[in-house]
């Protein structure tokens, strides 16, 4: 017998990729989500009696008293605009989901003593002063910006995992996710490699913002759900913050000259001003994730961008 797991979030790109995975292991997969940032055609594969979908903005209170939220015991909580274009088109909905959102997604979680996952950010740590990072790093981080209202309510999204764990004992656990890509990005999703992808593709300028010294570390979707996963098995997880990433760094400059190599792409590369904020570096110290998932990213750079150019050639 499978598990019944909840996944808020469930039509996004994370999200859509998650619930085939468990659904494909025998677990009931209840996905939750208000096609904010997310297509139903992402949920088209999970045509299956071991799927129910529940078409509700999870900060609902009434959410909690839905029959389908009876007896779960896992909650993997994705659901938040991801890409800073989305982000930014929602603010406020983006610091409710990830603030009220979460408490709802804990009290669900203390209600069926079931454990939950977090999916956090490398946003939490800003602009940040040490490379790589490690979860100890408290971030350099600006409140009053247009990147505040996704990794500050990142940050309180964590605070409230931090008290329902010390207070209530609920089983909670917070990956801070680096940047993951795969063709699941829609190609108006506006997140890096979708974009560079789509770009270099349809002979399009590629669009560098800033100088493009500013780095990046990809990973690899099956990487990252893999490390999901494992976080929600482990008990030695609980109660811990703990990244999910890979550590390849690269520039932006780079990625584009890569994209556009692997692409045999005529596009010309071109500059436009770099948007407020953007973080200057990014990498994972993955210590921790080794230590406690024994988990570290299988799949390269190169790897990951051939699958998805091939996967995108075939949407396009
Ligand atoms: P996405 O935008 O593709 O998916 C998010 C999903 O959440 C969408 O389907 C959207 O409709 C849904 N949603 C948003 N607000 C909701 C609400 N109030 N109620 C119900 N559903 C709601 O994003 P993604 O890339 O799949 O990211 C998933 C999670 O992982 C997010 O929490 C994001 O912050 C985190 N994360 C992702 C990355 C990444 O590189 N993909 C990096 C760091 C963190
Ligand atoms: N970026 C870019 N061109 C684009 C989209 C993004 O140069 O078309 C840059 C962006 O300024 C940032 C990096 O690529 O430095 C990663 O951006 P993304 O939006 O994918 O994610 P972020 O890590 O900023 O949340």
């Amino acid at each position: 017998m499978g598990r019944k797991i909840v996944v808020t979030g469930a039509a996004g790109f994370l999200g859509s990729h998650l619930v085939k995975e468990l659904i494909d292991e025998g677990n009931l997969v209840v996905g939750i989500d208000n096609l904010l940032t997310g297509k139903s055609k992402n949920m088209i594969d999970m045509n299956s009696e071991k799927f129910t979908f529940i078409g509700m903005d999870i900060c609902s209170p009434k959410l909690l008293s839905h029959p389908l939220l009876n007896g779960v015991d896992e909650i993997y909580h994705l659901a938040s605009p991801a890409s800073p274009r989305s982000y930014q088109a929602h603010p406020l909905k983006t610091v409710e989901v990830n603030t009220l959102g979460t408490k709802n997604m804990l009290e669900l979680a203390m209600k069926s003593d079931a454990k939950i996952v977090f999916t956090s950010t490398s946003e939490a740590y800003g602009d940040p002063k040490i490379t790589p990072q490690p979860e100890t790093y408290r971030g350099n981080v600006n409140t009053w910006g247009p990147r505040a209202c996704y990794d500050e309510s990142k940050r309180l999204g964590e605070v409230y995992c931090y008290l329902y764990h010390a207070l209530y004992d609920v089983k909670v656990k917070v990956a801070r996710i680096f940047n993951t890509y795969s063709a699941g990005l829609a190609n108006d999703d506006g997140r890096v490699i979708s974009n560079f992808v789509t770009e270099a593709l349809t002979g399009k300028d590629i669009t560098v913002y800033g100088d493009g010294t500013q780095t990046r570390s990809f990973c690899y979707v099956t990487d990252t759900i893999h490390g999901l996963k494992l976080l929600m098995e482990k008990e030695d997880a609980t109660g811990e913050i703990i990244n999910i990433g890979n550590p390849a760094e690269i520039t932006i400059l780079n990625l584009a000259k890569k994209i556009k190599h692997l692409t045999q792409s005529s596009s010309r590369i071109v500059y436009q001003p770099l948007p407020v904020d953007d973080p200057t570096i990014r990498k994972p110290n993955l210590e921790k994730a080794k230590r406690l998932l024994n988990w570290e990213p299988t799949v390269s750079l190169d790897e990951g961008l051939k699958a998805t150019i091939k996967a995108y050639k075939d949407k396009i």
